[in-house]
């Protein structure tokens, strides 16, 4: 047998890969790129994906060692998948093998075997000419199960209430067998017809349908309510005719069962479902669905942009402004732009909706790049609601709530209706101060202050998850007097239950419902329709309908109003209008109530007055004047370290490399600019000084050939061991 090595992509961050002897006795046709590996690196046990084979290796060969072992026979990622990830790699500037772990299912990562997902159940076999000899209707009923649906798995009938003694009996009827395989997502027993889409909505449908099967992206701007879900229905519905699958993406958060159930029911295809709120093992089960073209939608939060689907016909991105799609840490990679070059690849289309979209998305649209849908009116009869910004400077507030604001709460409540109040804040009070010597209580591990919890009392950086123990008294002047300052969901749920004594509230923020189940449950609950107020944080603004809310309430929005993100005003005028929207969705018409110090604020104005996209354009006007996203590429390195003085030297250095490089390889029309190093907001978090240095550039390729250049030498850099640092491309938060 011939030497030869095998290339393997290991999960670990440097930016190479390795080579391998293969397993004693395995002749090299044995190994295929996509295929897994068992690999013994350093003292660790990885497994890695193989990227092909060679004839030579520039490592000596008795310092090479075998793999472990090959842990499939046939590839477990196509030729595509492989070449998506290595853009990735590239694009990100991280390491290919962290890159693939992103393809696989934990289980897989861990080394299972795809049978793992298999379930026992019982396929349904040709049934013999005569018409079987069923005795009563349970019998029946569960022969019906099969006629509906071939295979069915043992655990869902169970919870249908059928036993195992009758799918014995449908057996010796040769009706059934049973058979372990993986199992198909349940059929809708009946499936609701489509809707008469509006002008408006038939032209987004049209324009859409008309690029099928070819790349385009597809901006589908439409005011909440104004019935985008129905455009990705039809949609879809086209896409499965053509015998393609689907891809839905959406944010963590409004991924209900409402949602899920819309798509299930409208269609009689498999749908796979792939979100955090699974086990590893149904998310193995989705993952295979999809690959192996079982399920022919996919709906999943960001993660499952990789899924690999055989038969790609439309992805579509629900809410494509939201920031979960960004991922804030590890491989920082955005869904968004990845489905789009994930959509190119697959020469199908991509639809980003949002009723507030991203300035880079929109700008893409109106300098035509994408296609621009628009959808301007609700759909039905529900119409826009009223907007007012109430101005609280000088005025007496009760509880936090100005006078006109209970009333028309009051009001609103008397109708038999629900109301809803909007504060991004949880906890009872963000501030707990001495009201003798001005101590407050800040985190002993960020610059930041504790945030005071009633139920149960404690405190508790959200920075840094630190809690301890309420004082008594003050730490530094043993004064008793100290007293919340300020107020979170926990205190104003307080108020509000003193003020509206009669009507039930609810709080809906992470501190009330922690798991899906109860986030799932609570909606349940609203979707009742008995008066009541609901208070929350962006738990309660994202694409969730509450058809009998008619009154919103923003507390607070003045925070983002001056923030020193760039992309503050627009991340808050986003969240300002998702809030927005929840009111008045059905028949009753909705109100807001903005309540603020600076009702004079002329951006708060033009949203308010000219809505989300006239502001958008002002705001787009001056980025194009400092050369901001969308009209310059960004990436940002962060250090951070025990030492201040390390992180920030760490970044110097990093300026240095950049700089050098620049000044021998910069091209003059597309001059990089670097922006620090420069502390963090936030400097310190969790025990870390942490330090930033801004990197922009007109021309994309130009930023990311230097940043190539530059983080090859930091990777070698000594004498920083201590430093955690990363690059980020096209960060989200800049702060
Ligand atoms: P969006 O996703 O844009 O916020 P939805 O798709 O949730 O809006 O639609 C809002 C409401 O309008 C839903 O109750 C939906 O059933 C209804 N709807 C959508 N399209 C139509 C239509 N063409 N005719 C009647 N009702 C519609
Ligand atoms: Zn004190
Ligand atoms: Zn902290």
């Amino acid at each position: 047998m011939s030497f030869y090595v095998v290339d393997v992509a290991l999960p670990v961050p440097l930016l190479r890969t390795f080579d391998y002897l293969p397993v004693e006795g395995d002749a090299r046709e044995n190994y295929q790129p996509g295929q897994r590996v068992r690999a013994d690196f350093g003292k660790q046990l990885l497994t890695g994906i193989v990227l092909g084979t060679r004839d030579t290796s520039e490592v000596p060969t008795n310092k090479l060692k075998p793999l472990l072992a090959r842990l499939d026979d046939a590839p477990l990622l196509g030729p595509r998948d492989l070449s998506l990830a290595r853009w990735m790699s590239d694009y990100y500037h991280h390491s290919l093998g962290d890159v693939l772990e992103h393809w696989i299912p934990t289980m897989l990562r861990r080394g299972a075997k795809l049978s793992e997902a298999n379930e026992s159940g019982w396929q349904r076999i040709p049934p013999p000419d005569t018409e079987p000899a069923l005795k009563g209707s349970k019998q029946q009923a569960l022969w019906q199960q099969f006629q509906r649906q071939e295979y069915i798995t043992h655990r869902f009938l169970t919870a249908q209430g059928f036993s195992l003694a009758q799918c014995r009996k449908l057996t010796e009827l040769g009706l059934i067998e049973e058979q372990t395989r993986l199992p198909v997502p349940a059929l809708p027993e009946s499936v609701r017809p489509a809707l008469t889409l509006n002008e408006e909505q038939a032209s987004a449908v049209n324009k859409v349908s008309a690029v099928l099967g070819q790349f385009k992206a597809c901006l589908l701007e439409g005011v909440t309510g104004s019935g985008k879900t129905e455009v990705y229905l039809q949609l879809i519905e086209q896409v499965i005719q053509q015998g393609k699958q689907a891809l839905l993406l959406v944010p963590e958060i409004g991924l209900t069962p409402q949602t899920v159930r819309r798509f299930q029911e409208r269609f009689d295809v498999p749908v796979a479902l792939l979100h955090s709120g699974l086990n590893d093992r149904e998310r193995l089960q989705g993952w295979r669905q999809a690959r192996e073209g079982q399920a022919r939608i996919l709906i999943g939060t960001r993660s499952a942009v990789f899924t690999p689907l055989p038969d790609l016909g439309l992805i579509i991105l629900d809410e494509e402004h939201d920031g979960s799609f960004k991922q804030q840490d590890g491989l920082r990679y955005s869904a968004r732009d990845f489905a789009l070059v994930r959509a190119h690849q697959a020469q199908v289309p991509v639809l980003l909706g949002s009723a507030t979209p991203s300035l880079e998305t929109l700008h893409n649209a109106l300098t035509g790049k994408y296609l621009h849908l628009k959808l301007t009116r609700r759909a039905g009869n529900a119409r826009p609601p009223g907007m007012k910004l109430h101005s609280i400077l000088h005025q007496p507030l009760v509880h936090g709530f100005a006078e006109p604001v209970l009333s028309a709460m009051q009001q609103h409540l008397n109708r038999g209706k629900q109301v809803l109040v909007f504060l991004n804040r949880r906890g009872f009070a963000p501030l707990l101060a001495c009201k003798q010597c001005g101590w407050n209580a800040e985190c002993r591990r960020c610059d930041a202050r504790m945030t005071l919890h009633q139920y149960p009392p404690h405190l508790h950086c959200h920075h840094c998850d630190y809690q301890q123990p309420v004082p008594k008294v003050c730490p530094d002047c043993h004064s008793p007097d100290i007293e919340p300052i300020g107020q979170g969901t926990e205190r104003i749920e307080d108020h509000l239950s003193a003020l509206f004594p009669q009507t039930p509230v609810k709080r809906v923020d992470r501190d009330t419902v922690r798991t899906k189940q109860a986030f799932d449950d609570l909606f349940e609950e609203i979707h009742t329709g008995d008066p009541c107020i609901l208070v929350g944080t962006q738990m309660l603004a994202k694409g969730h309908h509450f058809p009998d809310v008619t009154l919103v309430v923003i507390l607070d929005s003045d925070a983002g109003l001056f923030s020193a993100d760039f992309r503050g005003m627009e991340h808050s005028a986003q969240l300002i209008k998702q809030v927005a929207g929840r009111a008045g969705r059905a028949e009753s018409p909705g109100d807001v109530w903005i309540q603020t110090l600076y009702a004079d604020h002329p951006q708060l104005n033009l949203l308010i007055d000219d809505g989300y996209h006239a502001l958008a354009l002002s705001i787009l006007r001056e980025r194009l004047d400092q050369q901001l996203p969308p009209y310059s590429h960004m990436a940002m390195l962060r250090s951070e370290c025990e030492d201040r003085g390390t992180a920030q030297r760490f970044l110097e250095q990093a300026r240095h490399i950049l700089q050098h490089w620049l000044k021998q390889y910069g091209q003059k029309d597309a001059p990089v600019t670097l922006l620090g190093p420069v502390p963090a907001i936030m400097e310190r978090r969790n025990g870390r000084y942490r330090f930033q240095l801004q990197v922009f550039c007109s021309e994309r390729k130009a930023l990311h050939q230097t940043l190539d250049a530059a983080l090859k030498q930091l990777q070698t850099l000594k004498g920083f061991n201590k430093v955690r640092w990363h690059v980020d491309v096209d960060p989200l938060d800049t702060l």
